[in-house]
């Protein structure tokens, strides 16, 4: 696939000028995993147009926090697309202890695609008055579009300021601060439920999701989704011996909580074990004869998990009776 195929800002202009104003003369692209479909055409076009040497990686990207460090320490310039820098400027510590930092560009990956027609679909859904407004960086630039779509039927949008993130509305899949405005109901302009998910829990709101490139909207109800987490909290009562995961990718390295999790695992007389991996997969996992895993991690893994039980850490306190089932979500 070409780039030029796809609804996204892929910022060659900006990335050849960087490339012209530093003297790069080695450069590494990063994709999400979606979209390292076109990242041989990008590849060849950087080369093509400035003549420098570009290196690709191949490893799994989840998110803002995920720069591939060791490839950062072997080029010029890396370029990150699909997410914003702020992010990544307050809180990465290099795994690598190396100054690398500036090397590093973010390329946001603005979608073109026209939201208006899918918020349009979800006024159906909405039910209060207030409704507030929030996206990923690929449709956060398109919020006020929104916003008039929802002003002409009579609903008042709001457009929450983001604590740490770079624009006014902005989501990550850990993030939500800018969803916490006074409102009836939350529309997410964007892709997946993994989002949506997340901010029903952390508002307690209802969350209609409108994808603008397939159409479709998907509501997602707090209660509904704390009742599974609940599940998943019950269901490991009975564990005798847990995994505690860590992930060595840069932005959620966390061996201390790690290992103080496995500290007062052990003190209620349980077995725990901390396991450090970059990609924690369950293909991984298998190995390992454990009866739940908790997650110190992407809160993604337990979407992305279904054979084994995966907590938080909130939730893993709750089963080791040091915090209340209350106070979670
Ligand atoms: S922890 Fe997960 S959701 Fe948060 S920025 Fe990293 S990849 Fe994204």
């Amino acid at each position: 696939m070409n780039w030029k195929d796809y609804p996204y800002d892929f910022e060659l202009e900006k990335i050849t000028a960087q490339i012209k104003e530093r003297g790069a003369r080695r450069v590494g692209l990063q994709l999400p995993d979606g979209l390292k479909t076109v990242a041989t055409s990008i590849a060849a076009e950087i080369s093509d147009t400035t003549g420098t040497e570009v290196l690709i990686s191949g490893n799994s990207c989840y998110g803002a926090c995920d720069i591939d460090e060791k490839l950062e320490s072997v080029v010029d310039l890396l370029f990150h697309f699909g997410h914003t820098d702020t992010f990544f400027l307050k809180t990465r510590v290099p795994a690598l202890k190396e100054k690398t930092r500036t090397k590093v560009v973010f390329i946001e990956l603005r979608s073109s695609v026209d939201v208006k027609p899918v918020v349009a679909k979800a006024v159906a859904e909405i039910k209060g008055d207030t409704v507030g407004l929030v996206s990923t960086v690929q449709h956060v630039h398109a919020l006020n579009e929104a916003k008039e779509v929802l002003a002409r039927v009579g609903k008042e949008a709001v457009i929450g300021k983001s604590r740490d993130l770079k624009y006014e509305g902005q989501v990550l899949g850990c993030m939500f601060s800018s969803a916490m405005v006074p409102c009836d109901d939350i529309l997410f302009v964007g892709s997946g439920t993994f989002h949506p998910a997340g901010i029903a829990l952390y508002t307690d709101k209802r969350v209609i999701a409108a994808d603008p490139f397939t159409k479709q909207l998907n509501v997602l109800e707090a209660d509904a989704l704390r009742k599974k987490r609940y599940l998943a909290i019950a269901r490991a009562l009975d564990a005798k011996a847990f995994g505690i995961l860590v992930s060595t990718k840069s932005g959620q390295f966390n061996p201390d909580e790690a290992v103080s999790l496995a500290r007062k695992a052990v003190d209620k007389g349980l077995n725990a074990f901390v396991i450090a991996m970059n990609d924690i997969t369950e293909a991984n996992l298998l190995g390992f004869k454990l009866d739940a895993f908790v997650n110190t991690a992407c809160p993604r893994l337990a979407d992305d998990f279904s054979q084994f039980n995966v907590l938080s850490k909130n939730e893993f306190e709750v089963v080791l009776g040091v915090r209340s089932w209350e106070s979670i979500y």
